[in-house]
C-alpha cells in the first residue's frame, strides 16, 4: 500500500490519455477506482485491461451534468487535451472546464473531500517569461481559436481557489506541462504523436512554422508519479504546481530526433504556425521539487523509445486487421 490506505477514488477523464495510466496506477496503489469519461476523445480500448478487475469501476458520464456517487477523493482530468479535438466543439471544450469544474466542486464540498485540477502551461499562454514559475500570471489572447481551452482552465482554477476560500474546500491544482507516452491518440494532431506515426509510416513529417518553438516533453509514468504525489501532499499545499520535464527541445530537434529513431525515410516539410501558438514554453519546476520531493527522471529519448514501440504496435495490429 505504500503507506496510504485504500481509498475509493474518481478520476473523471478516466479512459483518456493520462486518465487509464492514473487509474492504473491508483488501482496498482490498492485503491477502488471509480473512472466517470463521456468517451468524448477518450477509449474503451485505453481501460479494457482494467474492466477485469473487480476494484475497477466505469461510468460513461458527462461532467456537465451533476453526478452523484460517494468517494474519498476526486481527480478531475475530464477535458479535450489536443487542439484539434478542443477546438472541434469549443464551446463544449469551455463548458467542460467551467459547468464540469463546479459540478465536481459541488460533489467534493458534500462528500467534504479533496480534489484535484489537471490544469495546464495553457494558462500561461504564449508567456513572456521564461521558465515559467507559477507567480507568472500568464499572456493569454481570451478571444481566439486557443481561448475555449486556455479560459477554461484559468475559469477552473479560480473556481477551484473558491470553493477553497469560501467553502475550505481541500483542493489541489496541477499545471500540467506537454507530456506523452503510450495511448496517446494516434490522430489527436499533438507533436509527439503525430511525428512518430508519420515517421512510421514513412509520410512526411509536417513541422508547424519554422520549428524554432520550444516545448519541454514530461513521460507519462513521471507526470502520474507527480499527481499522486500532489494528491498525498500536506493539505495547506494547493498548487498551482508545475508538473513537467524542464529539459527543453525545438520542434525541429524533436522531429529530427524521431526520424532518426524510427530509422525513417521521412521528409520534414514545414507548414503555417497555428495561430496564438507559444513561441517557447518550458516549466519552473522547484516549487514541486521542494513541496513534492518530485522531478521527472524519463529522458527524452527513453520515453520515445517506448512511445514508438506503442504506436507501432497499434499501425500493425491495424494493417492485420485490414
Ligand atoms: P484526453 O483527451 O486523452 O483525455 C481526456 C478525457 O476526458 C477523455 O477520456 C474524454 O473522453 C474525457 N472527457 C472530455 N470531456 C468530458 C466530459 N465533459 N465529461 C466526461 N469526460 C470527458 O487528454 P489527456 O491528455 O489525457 O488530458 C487529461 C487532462 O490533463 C485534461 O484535463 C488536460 O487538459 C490535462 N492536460 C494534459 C496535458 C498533456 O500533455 N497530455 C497537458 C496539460 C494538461
Ligand atoms: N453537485 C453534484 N454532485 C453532488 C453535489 C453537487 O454534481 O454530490 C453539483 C450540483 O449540480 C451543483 C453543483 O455541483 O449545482 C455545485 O454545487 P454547490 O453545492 O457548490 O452549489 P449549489 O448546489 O448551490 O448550486
Ligand atoms: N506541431 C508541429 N507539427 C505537428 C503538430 C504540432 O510542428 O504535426 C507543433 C505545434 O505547432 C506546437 C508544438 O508542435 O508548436 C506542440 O504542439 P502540440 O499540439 O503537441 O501541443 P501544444 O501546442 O498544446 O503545446
Amino acid at each position: 500500500m505504500n503507506g496510504y490506505s485504500s481509498k475509493r477514488i474518481l478520476v473523471t477523464g478516466g479512459a483518456g490519455f493520462l486518465g487509464s495510466h492514473l487509474c492504473e496506477s491508483l488501482l496498482s496503489e490498492g485503491h477502488e477506482v471509480i473512472c466517470a469519461d463521456n468517451f468524448y476523445t477518450g477509449r474503451r480500448a485505453n481501460i479494457a485491461h482494467l474492466v477485469s478487475n473487480p476494484y475497477f469501476e466505469i461510468i460513461r458520464h458527462d461532467i456537465c451534468f451533476p453526478l452523484y456517487v460517494e468517494v474519498d477523493e476526486i481527480y478531475n482530468l475530464a477535458c479535450p487535451a489536443s487542439p484539434i479535438h478542443y477546438q472541434f466543439d469549443p464551446v463544449q471544450t469551455t463548458k467542460t472546464s467551467v459547468h464540469g469544474s463546479i459540478n465536481m466542486l459541488g460533489l467534493a464540498k458534500r462528500l467534504k473531500i479533496k480534489i484535484l485540477q489537471a490544469s495546464t502551461s495553457e494558462v500561461y499562454g504564449d508567456p513572456t517569461v521564461h521558465p515559467q514559475s507559477e507567480s507568472y500570471w500568464g499572456n493569454v489572447n481570451p478571444v481566439g481559436l486557443r481561448s475555449c481551452y486556455d479560459e477554461g482552465k484559468r475559469c477552473a482554477e479560480t473556481l477551484f481557489f473558491d470553493y477553497h476560500r469560501q467553502h475550505k474546500l481541500k483542493i489541489k491544482v496541477a499545471r500540467i506541462f506537454n507530456t506523452y507516452g503510450p495511448r496517446m491518440h494516434p490522430n489527436d494532431g499533438r507533436v509527439v504523436s503525430n511525428f512518430i506515426v508519420q515517421a512510421l509510416k514513412g509520410e512526411d513529417i509536417t513541422v508547424y512554422g519554422d520549428g524554432k518553438q520550444t516545448r519541454s516533453f514530461c513521460y507519462v509514468d513521471d507526470l502520474i508519479d507527480g499527481l499522486v504525489k500532489l494528491m498525498n501532499s500536506l493539505d495547506d499545499f494547493t498548487g498551482p504546481v508545475n508538473l513537467g520535464n524542464p529539459d527543453e527541445f525545438s520542434i525541429l530537434e524533436l522531429a529530427q530526433m524521431i526520424i532518426k529513431m524510427t530509422d525513417s525515410k521521412s521528409k520534414i516539410v514545414f507548414k503555417p504556425l497555428p495561430s496564438d501558438d507559444p513561441v517557447q514554453r518550458c516549466p519552473d519546476i522547484n516549487l514541486a521539487k521542494e513541496n513534492l520531493r518530485w522531478k521527472p527522471e524519463v529522458k527524452l529519448k527513453d520515453g520515445l523509445v517506448k512511445t514508438i514501440r506503442f504506436f507501432d504496435e497499434l499501425l500493425n495490429r491495424k494493417k492485420h486487421a485490414i
